[in-house]
């Protein structure tokens, strides 16, 4: 006996997309991914890896941390997929504070405080104007190598994946779509899902629904910082600098309201410096290794949509600001959940 298995239509080539598509197709549905330009070329690629659950409310760190136990299987199961390696690593974390405000906001969160000292004794080339620092526990990976790896385990449970073919309209047949259009062919579905990013709100306009996305740009430079090791990333209000396994140290990030514009400016490049010299200040000898931006999907309350919206079978996956890499297990078990209820 053979079940039919639906027909899913993602569009956006992101990690989002991709994570999507790895779950649906490992479900053996029939899942055809269309990228506009190439896989992981946005935020995903541009993204620093962080896997750290801090989050501004309760109930986003309790999703951020339902992702973050997702991703030891799911790294295991699409290393061996794709026979790739993603540089996933389960790391400590600084996080610092300056002031005793800060301090008590850090030790009200729980998770271990080490004074001033104890913290210059964990990471000794950090500054001493700190005041102290919370201890976590965190992970991190390569963005693009986790885009790649996540699009390639999809192709080996037989996804199609076609980069350099925008999503260009939808024929809508009664309330529901019936085929995703490109400039050069054309997919039937059962369902899409739109996980474009920022530009999500211009695609779903196409099926004649309309969504609150916009673009925030986030800048990074990484550091050769010779000769210094850091064994923490160290976090502080909304920056960090996070040590990679080629020695650099990324610091990141920025937070700006600039339209699509991704490219690295010299303001926001040189707050970025600073806030590395502030926290290391024996970085301020460091070598600029390469400077570079993207977009993260954002929506008015700050929060993910992971849902059917507009139409029965049409799921929006996006908003997922500065967790994305983070919630892109969560997003796929969602939209997953959607389909196969
Ligand atoms: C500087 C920076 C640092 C970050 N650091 C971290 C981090 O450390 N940890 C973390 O968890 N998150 C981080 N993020 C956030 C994370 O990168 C994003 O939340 C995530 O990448 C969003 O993924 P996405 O797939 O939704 O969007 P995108 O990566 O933007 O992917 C959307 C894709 O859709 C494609 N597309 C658009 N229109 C069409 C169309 N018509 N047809 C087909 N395809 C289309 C685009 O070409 C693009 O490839 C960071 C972001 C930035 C900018």
């Amino acid at each position: 006996m053979s079940f039919y298995m639906p027909r899913v239509v993602v569009i956006g080539g992101g990690v989002i997309g991709c994570a999507i598509a790895e779950r649906l197709s490992l479900e053996r549905h029939h899942v055809t991914l269309l990228e506009r330009d190439q896989l992981g070329g946005r935020a995903s690629g541009a993204a620093a890896g962080e896997l750290s659950p801090l989050s501004g409310t309760a109930q986003a760190e309790a999703q951020a941390q339902k992702s973050l136990k997702m991703f030891p299987d799911l790294i295991e199961r699409i290393e061996k997929d794709s026979a790739m390696n993603v540089e996933y690593h389960v790391q400590r974390g600084l996080l610092a504070a300056f002031t005793q405000d800060e301090a008590a906001d850090l030790q009200a969160n729980g998770g271990r405080w080490l004074d001033a000292d104890e913290s210059r004794k964990a990471e000794p080339a950090l500054t001493s104007d700190i005041v102290g620092a919370s201890l976590l526990e965190h992970a991190h990976l390569t963005p693009p190598r986790f885009v790649r790896a996540l699009a390639r385990a999809a192709v080996a449970h037989g996804a199609e994946i076609h980069e350099g073919m925008p999503a260009s309209g939808f024929d809508i047949t009664g309330r529901e779509i019936a085929r995703v259009v490109t400039p050069s062919a054309s997919f039937d579905a059962d369902w899409v899902v739109i996980a474009a990013g920022p530009w999500s709100g211009e695609v779903a306009a196409g099926a004649g629904v309309s969504i609150d996305v916009r673009p925030q740009r986030g800048q990074l430079a990484a550091l050769d910082p010779s000769g210094l090791i850091l064994t923490h990333s160290i976090f502080w209000a909304s920056g960090y600098l996070v040590p990679k396994g080629d020695g650099t140290i990324i610091a990141g990030g920025t937070e700006e309201d600039s339209g699509f514009d991704d490219r690295p400016t010299a303001e926001g490049i040189a707050s970025l410096l600073e806030l590395a010299k502030r926290l290391v200040p024996s970085l301020a000898g460091a070598a600029l290794q390469r400077v570079w931006a993207g977009l993260r999907p954002v929506t008015p309350d700050g929060q993910p949509i992971v849902a059917t919206v507009g139409l029965p079978n049409l799921i929006i996956a996006t908003g997922h600001h500065r967790k994305g890499i983070l919630l892109a297990p969560l997003a796929a078990t969602t939209v997953s959940s959607i389909i196969n209820r």
